[in-house]
C-alpha cells in the first residue's frame, strides 16, 4: 500500500544551507514540500493540511529532519562477498577464490541488490548508484523499495578469470555481451518509476581503448553520464602505464571522457596534475572513504575539490551508513593533511546531501528541504542518546550520528520506512533469500 504522507509534525528541519531550524511542521502534497512552518498545535490551522483528505501525520516529537541522503556508488550484488574479503586484497573482482559477480544468476543477483538496497534505504538513502551485471534485477530491486535509483549495466572486456589471477585479457566479445545488457537496461527503464539509467564502463584497467573510447561516442550521442572507477589501485596505475602510456586521468581525457558527465568513484592514486585535469573539466568523485581507509589508502578529497572537481560521497557497498561515510571522509583527510583542520561537519554533510543531488544528472532529488523541493527526508531517532546535544546540528550527525538512527524514510513524498522498518516489503524475507544465495555462491568458491 502506497500511503503519502500529509504533514510531519514537529520536527527539527536540518539542510545543508540554512542549517538548523527551529521545531517545524512540513506539509508535502504531490511529491513535493509545499511548505515549512514553526510548529502549531492544531494541524487544522493550515490551509494546505486541510485540503488533503487522506493524509497521514507523522508526529516527529522532535526529530532532527535530514534530506534524503544520496549515495553515489554502490554495487549491491556484492553484499555476497562482504564480510569475506575485506582482509583479502582491495576488490573482490581482483581477488582468486572468492565468487566472481559472472556467476551470479537474474535471480540471485535480484535476491542480493533487493538485501543490498533495503539496506541502504534503511540507513537514510533516497536517492543511490547502483551499477553491476544484470542490471535489470538492480532496477528492480530500487524499484520494488521505492528509492531513487540511478542504475547501470557494468561493462568491462577483460577477462574475470584472468583478472583474478592478477592478468589483464581483454575479450572484445565478453566487453560486447554486457555491453548489451547495459544498453538494453536503459531502452527498458530509463524513467520508470524512480529510475534513471547511466552508462558504467568499469575501470581504465578493466576497459580496452576501443571500449572506451566507445563509451566516449554512446555518452555523446545519449546526453548521459559515465560512471566508473579511477586511480583506485597501483595496480590500475601501473597498468595504464604500461598500456597506455600515461595516467588513468590522462588516459580518461585522450578518450575525451573527462568532463562533468563523468562520476569517477575513488580518485585515490593521482599525480599534481591529474588532481588539477580532474578539477579544471568539473569532474564528480564519488568518494568512499570507508571502502579506500579499508585497504589502507585516502583520496586527496580536499585538493580535489579545491581544484574545482564536484564532490559527493558514497559507502560502495562496504556498509550503507552514510553518517560513517561522513565521518570517516573527515578522518581520512585530516590524517591525509598532517592533523590539519581540513575538513568540516557541514561539508561533508552537503556532500551527502544537496552536493550529490546536483551532481548527478537526469534525476529530481535535490538534496535540500524547502518548499517547492521533491519530498525526500529522513526522520532520526528523538531519543537516541547518541543525537545529543542538537545545538548547531551538523556536528552531531556527522561526528556522531549513525544508520541505525534513521527510524523514517520518505522519497517522493511518499513513506518508505517507518520506525526503522521498510514498508513495502519483508526484511525477514528479503534477508533469508539473500543469505541463501551468498551461502551458494561461497560453497561453489570453495570448490
Ligand atoms: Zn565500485
Amino acid at each position: 500500500m502506497i500511503r503519502m504522507a500529509c504533514h510531519l509534525r514537529n520536527v527539527r528541519p536540518l539542510c545543508p544551507a540554512g542549517g538548523l531550524g527551529v521545531l517545524s511542521d512540513i506539509w508535502i502534497k504531490d511529491g513535493h514540500i509545499s511548505s515549512i512552518r514553526p510548529a502549531q498545535d492544531d494541524c487544522a490551522v493550515s490551509p494546505d493540511c486541510a485540503q488533503i483528505d487522506d493524509g497521514e501525520v507523522i508526529d516527529g516529537r522532535g526529530a532532527l529532519c535530514l534530506p534524503g541522503l544520496v549515495n553515489t556508488h554502490n554495487h549491491t550484488p556484492l553484499m555476497s562477498v562482504r564480510g569475506m574479503v575485506e582482509d583479502l586484497g582491495f576488490a573482490p573482482a581482483y581477488v582468486p577464490g572468492v565468487p566472481q559477480g559472472h556467476w551470479l544468476s537474474e535471480e540471485e543477483t535480484l535476491a542480493l541488490a533487493r538485501l543490498g538496497v533495503m539496506e541502504l534505504m534503511l540507513a537514510g538513502a533516497t536517492t543511490i548508484v547502483d551499477y553491476y551485471r544484470k542490471p535489470e534485477a538492480l532496477a528492480r530491486a530500487a524499484t520494488e523499495m521505492g528509492v531513487r535509483a540511478q542504475v547501470g549495466g557494468r561493462v568491462m572486456d577483460a577477462d574475470s578469470a584472468a583478472l583474478a589471477e592478477g592478468r589483464f585479457e581483454h575479450d572484445r566479445a565478453l566487453g560486447a555481451a554486457s555491453l548489451r545488457d547495459a544498453l538494453d537496461l536503459i531502452e527498458k527503464w530509463d524513467g520508470t518509476a524512480r529510475i534513471q539509467t547511466i552508462l558504467a564502463p568499469h575501470a581504465p584497467d578493466t576497459c580496452s581503448r576501443p571500449m572506451l573510447k566507445e563509451f566516449a561516442r554512446l555518452a555523446q550521442a545519449m546526453g548521459k553520464q559515465v560512471h566508473t572507477h579511477l586511480a583506485q589501485s597501483p595496480l590500475e596505475v601501473d597498468c595504464i602505464r604500461a598500456r597506455e602510456g600515461m595516467t588513468p586521468v590522462e588516459f580518461l581525457d585522450d578518450l575525451g571522457l573527462l568532463n562533468a558527465d563523468l562520476v569517477a568513484a575513488h580518485c585515490i592514486f593521482l599525480t599534481e596534475e591529474d588532481i588539477a585535469r580532474l578539477g579544471r573539466n568539473r569532474v564528480v568523485v564519488a568518494h568512499a572513504p570507508i571502502g579506500n581507509a579499508s585497504f589502507g589508502a585516502a583520496a586527496p578529497i580536499c585538493a580535489l575539490e579545491q581544484a574545482g572537481a564536484q564532490i559527493t560521497l558514497c559507502t560502495d557497498t562496504k556498509s550503507a551508513d552514510m553518517f560513517e561515510a561522513m565521518r570517516m571522509a573527515i578522518a581520512t583527510a585530516r590524517w591525509r593533511s598532517g592533523m590539519k583542520m581540513v575538513l568540516d561537519a557541514r561539508t561533508v554533510f552537503g556532500w551527502a546531501t544537496s552536493g550529490g543531488a546536483a551532481a548527478l544528472k537526469g534525476q529530481s532529488a535535490s538534496g535540500t528541504l524547502e518548499p517547492g523541493a521533491p519530498a525526500d527526508m529522513i526522520l532520526l531517532d528523538p531519543s537516541a542518546p547518541n543525537l545529543r546535544p542538537v545545538i548547531d546540528g551538523f556536528g552531531i550527525v556527522a561526528h556522531s550520528g549513525s544508520a541505525s538512527n534513521v527510524r523514517s524514510v520518505i522519497c517522493e513524498g511518499e513513506v518508505l520506512v517507518e520506525d526503522g522498518r521498510p514498508i513495502r516489503v519483508d526484511p525477514v524475507e528479503v534477508i533469508a533469500e539473500a543469505q541463501q544465495v551468498a551461502e551458494r555462491l561461497w560453497q561453489r568458491a570453495r570448490g
